[in-house]
C-alpha cells in the first residue's frame, strides 16, 4: 500500500476544502470497497478523507413525500428502516441481495453509488486495464468475460456495475444530491453512472471534489404492493450478479397495468433501464407474454462478450428469462420479508 495522507473532516465544509487539497483525494466511510482497492494498488489516493463524523446519516421524509437517504447511512440501516421496508420494499429486498451482513453493516449508502466493478483484470495490476489506467488497453475483450456487460459495451471497456442497491434506486427514479466547488446539485439517478465509452475511468459524472450528501427518493406512487427484486448468481450468497432485474407494477382497477418500472443489474456499466419497454407493459394485463415483450425492447441491442467457456452469451436468455419473472413475482405481490406491513424474526420492525 502506498502512503497517505489521513484527513478528518467534522464538517461538510471541512471535508470538500480537504479534497481539493489534492487531485486523487477521495472520501472514506465504510472503507469497504476503497480500501481493497488500495491494499491491491489498484488505486493510490495521496488522502483519505475521512467523512464518518459528518451529519449525513439520516433517513428521513421529505416535505414533498418522499425519503431522503443520507449518505453515510449504513445499507443494513436503510434496509431494514421502518419507512424502506414499508414503502419502497424494493430498495430494501435489492440491498438485502448485495453483499454480506458484515459488509452491509459498514458500507455507506453514498459508498455503494460510488464502488468501483469487479471485473478480475481491473483488479489485476499485471494485466492492462483501461478503467484503471487510461489508454492502457482492455483485457477483458475476447477474453474470459462471463461476468461482463451484454448491454452498453465500448471496445474500451466491458464492465458491469456491481450495486444491487443502484437497480432499484434505478427503478424508482431517485435523485442523487451533491455538493462541491460549484454548490450543490441535484443529478437523476439515470443520469447518475456512465455508459464506458472512450472514458471507463469515469464511471459516475461526479465532478473532481463533488461529495454525495443524500439520495432522494420520490413518492411511493403504489408501487410497494408489487414489486420484486431477482438476483441470479453463480452462488446463492456474497456473489455479485449475473443478471438483475427490479420490477415494479402498479394496477388499475381493472386489474390492467397502470404503471411500470424494470431495471437490469450485471449487464451493464450502469443499471439499465429503457422506458420503451415500460410502455410495452401499460394498459395490458399482467401475462407472461407481454413480460417477454418488454424483455426483448429492454434488451435490444444485446451483445454477448468473451471467448470459448469464458462467453457470456448465456446471459441474454438468462436475463429475458429473469425480466420475465420479476414481473411475474412483482404481479403476485411484493414477495418475501419485504411484503408491506410484514415482520420478520429477529429484524427490528
Ligand atoms: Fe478494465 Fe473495463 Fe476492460 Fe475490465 S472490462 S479490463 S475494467 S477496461
Amino acid at each position: 500500500m502506498n502512503p497517505f495522507h489521513y484527513a478528518p473532516a467534522d464538517t461538510v465544509a471541512t471535508a470538500l476544502a480537504a479534497l481539493q487539497q489534492h487531485p486523487t483525494a477521495v472520501p472514506i466511510a465504510g472503507g469497504t470497497n476503497v480500501l481493497d482497492l488500495m491494499k491491491e494498488n489498484v488505486a493510490r489516493p495521496r488522502m483519505l478523507v475521512d467523512i464518518n463524523r459528518l451529519d449525513l446519516s439520516a433517513i428521513e421524509p421529505t416535505p414533498q413525500g418522499g425519503l431522503r437517504l443520507g449518505a453515510l447511512a449504513r445499507n443494513a440501516a436503510t434496509a431494514y428502516h421502518p419507512l424502506v421496508r414499508t414503502h419502497y420494499p424494493l430498495l430494501s429486498a435489492a440491498i438485502l441481495a448485495g453483499a454480506s451482513p458484515q459488509i452491509r453493516n459498514m458500507a455507506s449508502n453514498g459508498g455503494n453509488l460510488l464502488q468501483r466493478t469487479r471485473c478480475v483484470y481491473f483488479y489485476d495490476t499485471a494485466t492492462p486495464c483501461n478503467k484503471r489506467e487510461p489508454g492502457a488497453g482492455c483485457s477483458a475483450v475476447g477474453q474470459l468475460a462471463r461476468q461482463h456487460a451484454i448491454l452498453g459495451a465500448s471496445a474500451h471497456c466491458i464492465a458491469v456495475h456491481p450495486s444491487d442497491m443502484c437497480v432499484a434506486l434505478a427503478a424508482l427514479e431517485a435523485t442523487v444530491h451533491v455538493e462541491g466547488p460549484g454548490g450543490p446539485r441535484a443529478i437523476a439517478f439515470a443520469d447518475f453512472h456512465r455508459l464506458p465509452g472512450d472514458r471507463p475511468d469515469q464511471d459516475t459524472v461526479l465532478q473532481p471534489g463533488e461529495l454525495i450528501l443524500c439520495i432522494e427518493l420520490p413518492p411511493p406512487s403504489g408501487f410497494f404492493a408489487h414489486s420484486a427484486y431477482l438476483k441470479l448468481r453463480e452462488r446463492t450468497s456474497y456473489a455479485f450478479a449475473l443478471a438483475s432485474v427490479a420490477a415494479a407494477l402498479k394496477f388499475n382497477s381493472e386489474g390492467r397495468i397502470a404503471r411500470a418500472r424494470i431495471a437490469l443489474g450485471g449487464v451493464a456499466h450502469k443499471p439499465w433501464r429503457r422506458t420503451e419497454a415500460e410502455d410495452v407493459l401499460v394498459g395490458q394485463a399482467p401475462d407472461p407474454a407481454v413480460f417477454d415483450q418488454a424483455a426483448s425492447v429492454l434488451l435490444e441491442g444485446a451483445q454477448p462478450q468473451g471467448t470459448g467457456l469464458g462467453h457470456n452469451g448465456f446471459k441474454i436468455p438468462l436475463a429475458r428469462r429473469a425480466i420475465v419473472r420479476a414481473l411475474a413475482l412483482a404481479t403476485a405481490g411484493t414477495p418475501g420479508p419485504e411484503r408491506p406491513n410484514a415482520t420478520t424474526p429477529g429484524i427490528p420492525a
